[in-house]
């Protein structure tokens, strides 16, 4: 196995453990515990004595196997593979904190994310700032003497923002903080957070990863010093784990995502830049393009643009609705990072329940629409937006 494999030999070999019998593809071990051979082995295995495997709450094969792939692509030494990717995300976030910590937060997080850092930890007291994460000046501002941990999420959904996250992890690294990225719409072939300062990566893996519309499931990286010390009992006592049959599903899932994610990719920019030009849109914000508002950054840190494309309609709701109603391959779903190419309206579904201010900081105006693209013929995709752009007036 080898650090040095490009990511896309990575994806289809790394951390493949074969059993006696020498299957092919990884093998599904949906056990929940273990056998020893004597009294003495189970003993040595509780004192960590061998790295055998004790429950599947704490560890399994295939679950492994999930995680040596993630660690190898993503050049983590260690990983925690969730039931979910909110779970991951809780357990990255509670697992190293206590009453009296302070957290500071980019305000642009996928909702659930946002409800996590601004509602759930303060009822542990744990205090939270939300800041426009934009702006590195903000983040210095909001720092406290208890500020313990920064979270953030680049780029963002829906609006497709960034932020400069070697800057973030310098000014972490100032004040023995750490800094949580939330990966998801970077996908690990774009973005390396943990090379560019960041101390520990999480993803969804229902997104790009299983990128089939399967299953749920998500990952938390870091070094093995941050694990073992915060996420090590957490992980083992609060009983996140992810199913073995989804972890199967999930490698399965990284052999094409390189694929995958390239299609969409271009689908993505062919899209974007058929949108740029149609009367009916006010604006494209798309990663890989020359006008993203921030695409010095996005040079500085990314290495691909984006599978999501975030556009606003001249005609407001109406518009964006009557556009949704009429396209024909692409469908109306909040999911992304599918084989399928999705779209979604943001204001009335995944990000309805901010107040409309919230929503106008965000940049979430009612003709804003977030399409995930799939992995479909681009001309397909074009010709579907092309006739139903016709139906948003203007
Ligand atoms: C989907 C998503 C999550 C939550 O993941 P689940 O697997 O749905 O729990 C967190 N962050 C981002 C950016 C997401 O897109």
């Amino acid at each position: 196995m080898s650090k040095n494999w490009r990511p896309a030999t990575k994806l289809v070999h790394g951390g493949t453990l074969r059993s006696q019998f020498g299957e092919t593809s990884e093998a599904i071990f949906l056990t929940q515990g273990f056998v020893y051979d004597s009294s003495e082995a189970a003993e040595a295995r509780f004192k960590g004595e061998d790295n055998g495997f004790i429950y599947a709450r704490y560890g399994s094969p295939t679950n492994d196997m999930f995680e040596k792939r993630m660690c190898l692509l993503e050049g983590a030494e260690d990983a925690r593979a969730t039931a979910s990717g909110m779970a991951a995300v809780t357990a990255a976030i509670l697992c190293q904190l206590k009453a009296g910590d302070h957290i500071v937060a980019a305000r642009a997080l996928f909702g659930s994310c946002r409800w996590v850092v601004e509602t759930l930890a303060p009822k542990y007291g744990i205090e939270c700032t939300l800041i426009d994460g934009k702006d590195l000046a903000n983040w210095e501002r909001a720092i406290r003497p208890n500020t313990k941990v920064f979270f953030l999420e680049s780029p963002t959904n829906p609006t497709l923002e960034v932020v400069d996250l070697a800057g973030v992890a310098k000014l972490a690294n100032q004040i023995g903080a750490k800094v949580v990225v939330d990966n998801v719409f970077a996908t690990p072939l774009f973005q390396k957070p943990l090379e560019l300062g960041a101390h520990i990566v999480v993803y969804s893996a229902t997104k790009h990863i299983d990128g089939q519309g399967r299953c749920l499931g998500g990952v938390v990286l870091s070094d093995k010093e941050w694990i073992d010390a915060n996420l090590h009992d957490y992980f083992r006592h609060s009983g996140p784990a992810m199913s073995p049959f989804n972890a199967w599903v999930l490698l399965k899932g990284l052999e094409t995502m390189a694929l995958r994610v390239r299609q969409q990719t271009e689908n993505a920019t062919k899209v974007a830049d058929f949108l740029a030009g149609h009367d009916a849109v006010a604006r494209v914000i798309y990663p890989g393009r020359k006008d993203h508002p921030q695409a010095d950054i996005i040079a500085r840190q990314m290495t691909g643009g984006s599978t999501l494309v975030a556009f606003e309609l001249k005609g407001g709701k109406n518009a964006a609705f009557a556009v949704q109603n009429a396209l024909d391959v692409v469908s109306i779903s909040n999911n992304l990072g599918d084989a399928k190419s999705l779209i979604t309206h943001p204001a009335t579904t995944t990000h309805k329940s901010l107040t409309e201010d919230a929503r106008v900081e965000l940049g979430i105006s009612s003709g804003l629409l977030r399409l995930s693209a799939g992995i479909e013929d681009a001309d397909d995709l074009i010709e579907d937006f092309d006739r139903a752009l016709g139906k948003a007036g203007k």
